[in-house]
């Protein structure tokens, strides 16, 4: 028997479901929503362990964003709990306060100071690159070549498998550099988890009379019985077009999750160990979580290459990288029929907010496709 939608999303992660609930609510499409895992949300997807605490399973998400049109349309399936993020870094045998802001500068000196003095030290520290080609010239012109060492060269090399050398500015360029004593992990207006969770908000995002959630189906694997009019794809794009042009590199990870029978095992929600360990960050998502308990769930991250079994978590922000992303994003551009949207089908490393605007923008864009159909 026929099925006939007139979308196919591949991928229930942020961009495909915010999609398909759009068209499906707005448009009054029917859509089909496909993953190959067996569960929603994406890299989000967050659950209950053995021990009944919640847990990110693919590394920590902290949501936060400047914008309000995301916050409004997520806020519709979901209440907020706001949490200020707050990480450390473990070097030289102690805990620093991380990003660096005058609180590090204190620990580096043994002694109090002040903004001003922070200011003059770092002017002296900091090298001469006006325009920062790599992030290591942009962690070099922002804060010297100690901090530097201290902080960003190995956990970059460890995360990525590449000298900061190699990678985009923007890459530790994300990281804040303060003076004053704001040590917010991230600088946005907005920062709070889905109250009930990743997964939680996904279920009510999804749950829609005109969409069919299908789970551990490949897109490639349906039955020709299911037609559609569009897709809207969200998988890696090399991996459409059959890596015609060559592989794109990507990144990949080993979560390890530990459970302790003890309140807390760590003083942050992270802890960054960019020159001890294999391991990049123990992160104890129950900080963030505001969970009580009295057992804990810690989860080390191991960075590892991407390849087969293994799932792509990052692109590679990388002069390489892009060039031959290029060339797909060349093709995609041709289709009359399939929208790439989200982190992997436009290889950009994006934050969660940035994936939601985009798939709210493209709506936009479909709507107006449509409206001329
Ligand atoms: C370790 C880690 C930590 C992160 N931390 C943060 C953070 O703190 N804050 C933040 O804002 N962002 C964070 N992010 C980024 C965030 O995960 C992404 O921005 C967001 O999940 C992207 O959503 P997406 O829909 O584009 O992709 P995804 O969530 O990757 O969803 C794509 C889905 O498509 C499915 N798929 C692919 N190919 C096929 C196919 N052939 N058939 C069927 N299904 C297919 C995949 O299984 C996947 O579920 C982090 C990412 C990682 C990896």
């Amino acid at each position: 028997m026929v099925e006939k939608f007139d979308y196919l999303v591949v991928g229930a992660g942020f961009a495909g479901a915010v999609l398909a609930e759009r068209l499906a609510e707005e448009l009054g499409k029917k859509c089909l929503v496909v993953d190959r895992r067996d569960h929603i949300a994406g890299n989000a997807y967050d659950k209950v362990d053995a021990s009944g605490i919640l847990i990110h399973a693919y590394g920590p998400h902290y949501f936060r964003t400047n914008s309000t049109r995301v916050v409004d349309y997520l806020s519709r399936f979901t209440q907020w709990h706001q949490v200020t993020y707050r990480v450390l870094v473990w070097t030289d045998g102690k805990y620093w306060q991380f990003p660096i802001n005058l609180n590090t500068f204190e620990q580096y000196l043994g002694r109090s100071s002040t903004s001003e003095e922070m200011e003059a030290t770092l002017a002296k520290w900091r090298e001469n690159f006006p325009n920062p080609k790599n992030s290591e010239e942009m962690v070099l012109s922002q804060v010297g070549r100690k901090f530097y060492e201290m902080f960003f060269q190995n956990y970059t090399r460890k995360q990525w498998k590449r000298d900061p050398s190699e990678l985009d500015a923007s890459v530790c360029g994300r990281i804040p550099v303060r003076t004053n004593r704001d040590d917010r992990f991230v600088s946005e207006t907005f920062q709070a988890l889905p109250r009930d969770g990743y997964t939680a908000m996904f279920r009510k995002i999804l749950d829609h009379p005109r969409i069919t959630v299908r789970l551990s189906t490949d897109y490639r694997e349906l039955p020709p019985t299911v037609k559609y009019d569009r897709m809207i794809y969200t998988g890696m794009i090399d991996e459409f077009y059959d890596f015609s042009e060559g592989r794109l590199p990507y990144r990949s990870m080993r979560f390890e999750p530990e459970t302790l029978a003890r309140e807390f095992f760590q003083p942050a929600m992270q802890v960054n160990y960019p020159n001890d360990h294999e391991f990049t960050r123990v992160v104890e998502i129950k900080h963030a979580t505001g969970q009580k308990s009295p057992v804990t769930t810690i989860v080390r991250e191991y960075p590892q290459d991407f390849g087969p079994g293994k799932e792509a978590y990052y692109p590679v922000p990388a002069p390489d990288s892009r060039q031959l992303y290029e060339k797909y994003a060349a093709k995609a551009k041709q289709e009359k029929n399939v929208v790439f949207v989200g982190r992997l089908a436009t290889y950009r490393y994006y934050n969660m907010d940035q994936v939601v605007a985009m798939a709210l923008t493209e709506f936009e864009k479909l709507k107006g496709t449509e409206a001329n159909n």
